[in-house]
């Protein structure tokens, strides 16, 4: 079993930035990656996009570079998408499409 974590820092200007990702495959196996290194950024996507995870709700694995709607991060991004979503499902309902997602039990 593969476990994620992310450390979030709180910025002084209020924003919030990704601190550290740990990977852990097993308990001999615990990577981190350097915030500070230049490709950061492009490192943390492409461990992100290896990593995948049964959502219960979903019935199938979701990648942790692009979470299902269920597992998205604690995190002022994943905030934003989870309102975004939201607000998709509910203009579809005020459009009156039959919508018969699984995710619309609302
Ligand atoms: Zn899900």
């Amino acid at each position: 079993m593969v476990v994620t974590l992310i450390e979030w820092e709180k910025l002084g200007n209020g924003k919030w930035k990704k601190k550290n990702l740990y990977v852990t495959g097993n308990v001999h196996t615990k990577r981190k990656i350097n915030p500070d290194s230049p490709d950061y950024a492009k490192r943390l996507q492409r461990t992100m996009e290896k990593i995948f995870i049964y959502c219960e709700e979903c019935k199938k694995k979701y990648c942790l570079a692009n979470p299902c709607i269920h597992h998205l991060p604690d995190s002022p991004e994943g905030k934003a998408k989870l309102e975004a979503y939201k607000k998709k499902q509910k203009a579809a309902r005020s459009e009156g499409i039959n919508n018969q997602t699984v995710l619309d039990n609302t």
